[in-house]
């Protein structure tokens, strides 16, 4: 099964997939944490990421696009995977579907957590992710058992240096701006479903298993 995350920043999106990933034995893979990882061990990608990263905007289409295929190429995706933050613009949804038809494949469905602008930015700031695992809380909604440690792996939980509100702000324009039109995208190929985000986490999940 290869599942899509459509979303605004902070929606859910990483919380759904982490859920979906263990449930269907699918592997999770987000191109905001394969950026991440890569700024943490100081690459080239890493360094040429982060401009775009710290400043709100996309990593160019061509980068990410590269760094996509050649994740989901690797074994453990023959039998499918979750999507967390790509495609995010019309584009790198075209190569994805190109790739796959290539193969004879296609994306089986695009869930689209839906979470208006208003409770974003509060989300954002009550955010604490793990660098090492990818796993994200919330200070509030989502506390891990121990204050700034990370319960799947055991460190040491940072805010992220784009989650502070002005970058917040700028995110939401460019996904409105550039990610919003892949829900008209994928609805046209008849594969989306939305689920109401704002709900508890544990809800969100249930509507999307009702999904699937
Ligand atoms: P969030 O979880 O808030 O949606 P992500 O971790 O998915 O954020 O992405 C963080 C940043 O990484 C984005 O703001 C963008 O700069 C970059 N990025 C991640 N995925 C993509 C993508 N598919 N295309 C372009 N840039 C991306
Ligand atoms: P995204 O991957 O879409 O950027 P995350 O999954 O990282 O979003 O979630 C953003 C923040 O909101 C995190 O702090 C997370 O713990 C919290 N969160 C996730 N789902 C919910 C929910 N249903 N209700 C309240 N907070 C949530
Ligand atoms: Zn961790």
């Amino acid at each position: 099964m290869k599942i899509i995350m459509l979303g605004a920043p902070g929606a859910g999106k990483g919380t759904q997939a982490k859920m979906i990933s263990e449930k269907y034995g699918i592997p999770h893979i987000s191109t905001g944490d394969i950026f991440r990882a890569n700024i943490k061990e100081g690459t080239e990608l890493g360094k040429e990421a982060k401009s775009y990263m710290d400043a709100g905007k996309l990593v160019p289409d061509e980068l990410t696009v590269r760094i996509l295929l050649d994740r989901v190429a690797k074994e453990d995706c023959r039998d499918g995977y979750v999507l967390d933050g790509f495609p995010r613009t019309i584009p790198q949804a075209e190569v994805l579907d190109e790739e796959l038809k290539k193969k004879g494949d296609q994306v089986d469905r695009a869930i689209n957590v839906d979470v208006p602008d208003e409770n974003i930015v509060g989300r954002m700031s009550g955010r604490r992710a793990c660098l090492k695992c990818g796993a994200t809380y919330h200070i509030e909604h989502l506390p891990p058992k121990k204050e700034g440690i990370c319960d799947a792996c055991g460190s040491e939980l940072v805010l992220r240096d784009d989650d502070k509100p002005e970058t917040v702000k700028k995110r939401l324009s460019v996904y409105h701006e550039q990610t919003q039109p892949l829900i008209e995208y994928y609805e046209g190929k008849q594969i989306l479903c939305t689920v109401d985000g704002t709900k508890d986490a544990r809800e969100v999940f249930a509507a999307i298993e009702r999904n699937l």
